[in-house]
């Protein structure tokens, strides 16, 4: 028995206490200046982000959650409506399309975790408005072939790309397809802001002047109220927090893309477990592993194994499927998504982790499904 090694899942003080002082000068310098709501830093940050992933709008709001609903919203979705989503994410995707009145559909996940173009075709009614994919675990959908299904039946694309940001479907990022795709800046998000923050793109003219208002009580430019509207800005105080992190973004997925190759290299002989894509495995995509989603044999088991050894895990949402909370009134059977969330496990990913981090989880993996150390 060798020593046991602490391996939080994530660890949230590093989000602060990796960039400590520059944090403290950035909330000084805001604070000094009063600048507190819709101000010059979250401008230059919108204009940024929005240059970084190659969309012609980005709009600051306060979450991810909010910023579907409203692009759902400014996208004109509402009562009667159906949206298509795939059950494997957040219950906030849901969430997003329930509070605009239409009826949220649920579909299978594919193999590689995210929304499966045939369950779209399947749940496509003559009330479907939209489809909204979500971009899982930093892993872009294939784009082409959803924007065909899409095209064929008059529909809208909004992309959940909450966990996606700088991730490429042939050289094109998350967020950037549809008529409005939405990242979140959570903490243990892949680009984290220090509480809650979103962001939303899109390259129409018409619904980036509607977000505008919608997420500012339906307020102009000059202050008129236009349309009905909510309270859902992005700080100023984390705009220019992420505006810095944005700066060295690139490294943060770099190091990911590391990490995701070393756990391929060690786990890569495991018939137990099956591993996400690795990082350079298909030229189409182009991955930033905001999870390492595996699934695994005895997963509950391997999941106690790893805890008793100092290693924290993860099933994704609380281990179910966005249908399978049955309060909430769905009545579907998704056979494929319920029998791999007997298996999905999310193993530590983030740059706070060392690579002998990375080789201690890797090898207690291997001791417990009886494999030699790497
Ligand atoms: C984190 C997340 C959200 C919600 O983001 P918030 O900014 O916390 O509202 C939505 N969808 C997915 C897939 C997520 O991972």
């Amino acid at each position: 028995m060798g020593e046991i090694r602490n391996v939080p899942f994530f660890n949230y003080p590093y989000v602060f206490t990796s960039n400590e002082e520059k944090f403290l000068s950035i909330i000084r310098d805001v604070g000094r200046r009063g600048a507190f709501i819709l101000q010059k830093d979250l401008e230059e940050f919108e204009n940024n982000i929005a240059k970084y992933v190659g969309a012609k709008y980005a709009v600051g709001v306060g979450n991810a959650t909010d910023g579907l609903h409203l692009a759902l919203r400014a996208a004109g979705i509402g009562p009667g409506d159906e949206v298509i989503f795939c059950s494997h994410t957040m219950v906030a995707t849901a969430s997003a399309i329930y509070f605009t009145g239409a009826t949220p559909i649920p579909v299978e996940c594919g193999r590689d975790h995210l929304i499966d173009h045939q369950s779209v075709e399947k749940a496509i009614t003559s009330r479907t408005k939209a489809i909204m994919p979500t971009q899982l675990n930093g892993r872009t959908a294939n784009m082409d072939e959803l924007q065909s299904i899409a095209d064929k039946n008059n529909l809208i694309i909004v992309e959940d790309a909450a966990q996606a940001l700088g991730s490429k479907f042939k050289g094109r990022c998350a967020g950037t397809f549809g008529l409005a795709g939405v990242v979140s800046f959570y903490p243990a998000k892949t680009l984290g802001c220090l509480g809650d923050g979103g962001v939303v793109f899109t390259n129409d003219e018409k619904i980036y002047k509607k977000l505008r208002m919608l997420r500012d009580h339906g307020r102009d430019e000059t202050g008129e109220v236009i349309i009905w509207g909510f309270n859902s800005r992005l700080d100023n105080i984390q705009a220019a927090i992420l505006n810095y992190k944005l700066s060295f973004y690139e490294q943060e997925i770099s190091r990911r893309r590391e990490i995701a190759g070393l756990y391929q290299s060690l786990l890569g002989d495991v018939k137990e477990i099956g591993l996400p894509p690795a990082p350079n495995s298909d030229p189409e995509h182009f991955d930033i592993y905001q999870n390492y989603e595996i699934e695994a044999e005895r997963r509950d088991e391997l999941k106690e194994y790893l805890s008793k050894n100092g290693i924290g895990t993860i099933i994704q949402w609380g281990g179910k499927a966005v249908h399978q909370w049955e309060k909430l009134g769905f009545n579907v059977k998704l056979p494929f998504t319920e029998k791999m969330f007997q298996r999905c496990l999310l193993l530590p990913m983030n740059t706070s982790l060392t690579d002998d981090d990375v080789y201690y989880v890797a090898n207690k993996i291997r001791e417990f499904y009886g494999y030699g150390s790497k």
